[in-house]
């Protein structure tokens, strides 16, 4: 008899072991104090079934593919390669750029190895629907299941089509899945952070939550799903009196890029420095960087991507090269990110519930970099090698962790 009760606990044990699901969830541009609104009953509970961070430091630039790819690798953008939401390559001169298909997939920009590459030599089965750099064409380098970008398609059929894959036979089901959903950077943007549409995007994303729970508990997969609530970066509110005309501070030949709050410099050979000393003299609501500063203040300046002197401006400001047109004050948007990482308003949302995590647990806060680490281990992965993200940095959330 103890034989065969040892035997039936081995397996019991082995069993539930193996059956656990991890449900990462993106919410792009959640800043961490839209959880102090009073507007997300389905976030709270979870909040208290789990672990609340303060908020999330994102990475450097907080930008949604640089974050979003971060999260998967656990590299920076100088090391992962995908510096921003859109740049060139200096030299060949080709552009990424997130907005076209057949460029977001081509493998040759993404480097390093995402947690869908790694799971997949351990055999253990992905999915995403929408996470940045989840559509590299490269079957070795891909969730088992995703869907190709859809903007538009309905929150509903993605939380649908997410819990389908939960219902495949054991043997064929996503044991990690990826979502993503736009909506409160979307209105961030559009309206501001402190808008009612804003307002009324945190309630649709706190309902997302309500139905992801509810499907889980018809599936009977809730008390083994770990759900982690995640964000690429904050949001903050612009004023068109608020903008730096770059060009009108520098006199040499310079190429200059442009990336809203960030800026790339790129003097004509022998410059750098007299363009570097102009533009750190004339330092106004932004600040100049060269390669090894910007490594040192955002681990953001080895990649052969980046140029020689980058400016980045300071909260709630917009560097431009020029005065702005008609055209570009009437479509003026009130909200930006991509901002110093260490500024408050960039800072996103962490809870995380489920068999792996400690139960109402409140912490300080934690770090976009060491996600990737954290995921590995919930799931029984071995990290890949040379990582940036530190585990030991957010191990205690987890269960018998100090
Ligand atoms: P950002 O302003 O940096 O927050 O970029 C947000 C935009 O990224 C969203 O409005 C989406 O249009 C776009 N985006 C998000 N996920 C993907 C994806 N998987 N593929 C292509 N574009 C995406
Ligand atoms: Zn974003
Ligand atoms: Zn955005």
């Amino acid at each position: 008899m103890r034989i065969i009760l040892s035997i039936l606990l081995f397996f019991q044990l082995s069993f539930s072991q193996t059956e656990q699901y991890t449900i990462l969830i993106s919410f792009d541009g959640f800043r961490w104090d839209y959880l102090n609104r009073g507007l997300t009953p389905n976030i709270d509970q979870l909040k208290s079934n789990g672990v609340y961070a303060e908020s999330l430091e994102p990475v450097f630039p907080t930008k949604t593919f640089p974050n979003h790819y971060s999260i998967v690798t656990g590299l920076y953008p100088d090391n992962h390669g995908i510096i921003l939401n859109e740049f060139r390559d200096p030299v060949t001169n080709a552009k990424y750029i997130i907005w076209d298909s057949s460029v977001v997939t081509n493998p040759k920009w993404y480097k390093g190895e995402s947690i869908w590459e790694n799971a997949k030599k351990q055999n253990v089965i992905t999915a995403s629907y929408f996470w940045p750099g989840s559509e590299i064409k490269d079957v070795k380098r891909q969730p088992n299941y995703f869907e190709k970008y859809n903007h538009n398609l309905p929150y509903d059929k993605r939380i649908e089509g997410v819990l389908n894959w939960l219902q495949l036979p054991f043997s064929e089901r996503p044991k990690i899945v990826a979502m993503y959903f736009d909506a409160t950077d979307s209105k961030g943007h559009r309206f501001g952070p402190n808008s009612k549409e804003l307002n009324s995007a945190i309630q649709q994303l706190d309902s997302v939550i309500g139905k992801i729970v509810s499907g889980l508990e018809k599936l009977n997969l809730l008390s083994k799903t770990n759900i982690i609530i995640t964000t690429d970066h904050g949001m903050t509110e612009l004023s068109i009196e608020r903008i730096v005309k770059i060009n009108e501070l520098v006199s040499a030949e310079t190429f200059i890029e442009w990336s809203e709050p960030i800026m790339f410099v790129w003097p004509l050979e022998g410059k750098i420095e007299e363009v570097y000393s102009q533009l750190k003299s004339k330092e106004s609501h932004f600040k100049t960087y060269k390669a090894n500063e910007m490594i040192s203040e955002f681990n953001f300046g080895k990649s052969n991507l980046l140029p020689p002197i980058m400016l980045v401006a300071d909260l709630g400001w917009m560097l431009s090269t020029h005065e702005p047109t008609e055209r570009e004050l009437q479509r003026f948007y009130p909200g930006n990110h991509g901002f110093k990482h260490t500024e408050k308003d960039m800072h996103g949302i962490f809870v995380a519930a489920g068999p792996s995590f400690k139960k109402n647990f409140k912490t300080k806060i934690l770090r976009t970099i060491d996600i990737y680490p954290l995921l590995c281990k919930i799931n029984n992965l071995i990290p890949s090698k040379n990582i940036d993200g530190d585990l030991s940095k957010i191990d205690f959330i987890t269960i018998g962790k100090k």
